[in-house]
């Protein structure tokens, strides 16, 4: 038997608890894993909450994102006893997931630990941590360099946000972060962001065209906070959209796009190739201030995750909720 959270569906009422769970009930898989550390996403809170339909079988246990070791493989990449990390897959939506002390998964979905990084400091990365690289793959890929002008960051101290200020701004970019958060601006500074900005002055309807200031975005929000960025982006500016912390919808014109060559270019987590995931993670360990990682850290334990998801989606989390599951390490 092992812990783990549940979240179960009856008479179409969802419901989240600590239980005892069976190993006989771990989904298929040839690999399992001993995990030590979750995490806390967005995409967690709302399965956790209920708030969106993100789990899509039931019962499931929540948790897109794991750190662990190799307890049992019959797959020929991975042995007992090798660290390992897994992040997305749909692990914690369609498979169980990390928030529970055993996990079992296709080997073909882990990457081996990453050097120098811990199991937990992983974790503190976890999918936001690892998705902000992935947006600074997509500026890169687009010509976007230090050069070329600043960049702005969205949901700036939530998870992506504040691993994005702090990898651009090692790699020498003028970092601009908005938050709602103003009481955030020290510890946005302290990341390295140059400016910070309000969220509500970039959260009305704007003019399809507006004056030229960035070279490149990354957005975790979506909605009309989008469309403004890429309305003020530079000629040939890059804008990576991710996220939709602020809505779905997109209110904005193609006049950037055919009258400046601006790019908005999508990144998703979730099924993106393990070559890419792996490089993510080598330009994490390269690019990102380690020591940094600490200051964006709240350690919880896993009993807390039920009661924390909703603080999450309340905007009130700074940086990343790291979830330990197994004994500290
Ligand atoms: P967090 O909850 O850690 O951070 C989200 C931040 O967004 C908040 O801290 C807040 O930052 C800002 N925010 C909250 N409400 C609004 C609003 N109404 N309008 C604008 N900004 C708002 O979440 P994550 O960083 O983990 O995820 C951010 C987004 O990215 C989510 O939508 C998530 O689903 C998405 N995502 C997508 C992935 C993908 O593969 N495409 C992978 C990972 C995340 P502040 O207070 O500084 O304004």
């Amino acid at each position: 038997m092992f812990r783990g959270v549940l979240i179960d569906k009856q008479d179409g009422q969802q419901s989240a608890s600590m239980q005892m769970l069976s190993e006989d009930s771990l989904p298929e898989g040839d690999v399992t894993v001993r995990v030590a550390y979750s995490t806390l996403n967005y995409k967690d809170a709302l399965a956790i909450t209920g708030r969106s339909p993100v789990v899509r079988k039931f019962p499931m246990v929540p948790g897109i994102d794991f750190s662990g070791t190799v307890e049992a493989s019959a797959n020929p990449d991975f042995a007992v006893g090798d660290q390992v990390v897994l992040n997305g897959w749909g692990v914690g939506e369609g498979h169980w997931g990390g928030l529970a002390e055993l996990a079992r998964v296709p080997g073909k979905w882990l990457i081996p630990l990453q050097s120098p990084f811990t199991l937990r400091q992983a974790m503190g990365l976890g999918t936001a941590g690892y998705t902000a690289a992935l947006c600074v793959l997509a500026l890169e890929r687009h010509g976007v360099t230090p050069d070329k002008g600043p960049i702005v960051v969205t949901g700036a101290a939530g998870g992506v946000g504040s691993v994005a200020v702090a990898m651009l701004s090692k790699l020498g970019y003028e970092v601009a972060a908005v938050t709602g958060r103003p009481q955030e601006a020290e510890f946005l500074t302290s990341l390295g962001a140059r400016q910070i900005l309000e969220r509500a002055e970039l959260s009305n309807p704007g003019r399809p065209l507006e004056k030229e200031r960035w070279a490149g975005a990354v957005d975790v929000a979506g909605g009309q906070l989008l469309a403004n960025i890429c309305a003020a982006m530079r000629y040939r500016g890059v804008v990576t959209a991710c996220g939709l912390a602020a809505g779905m919808s997109l209110p904005a014109t193609v006049a950037p796009f055919i009258l400046r060559g601006v790019t908005l270019a999508g990144v998703d987590s979730v099924m993106a190739p393990i070559a890419e995931r792996i490089e993510a993670w080598r330009r994490l360990a390269k690019d990102l201030d380690i020591h940094l990682l600490e200051s964006l850290l709240r350690e919880i334990a896993l009993e807390d995750a039920i009661a924390v998801a909703p603080e999450l989606l309340a905007g009130q989390v700074r940086g990343r909720v790291v979830v330990r599951v197994g004994p500290s390490r």
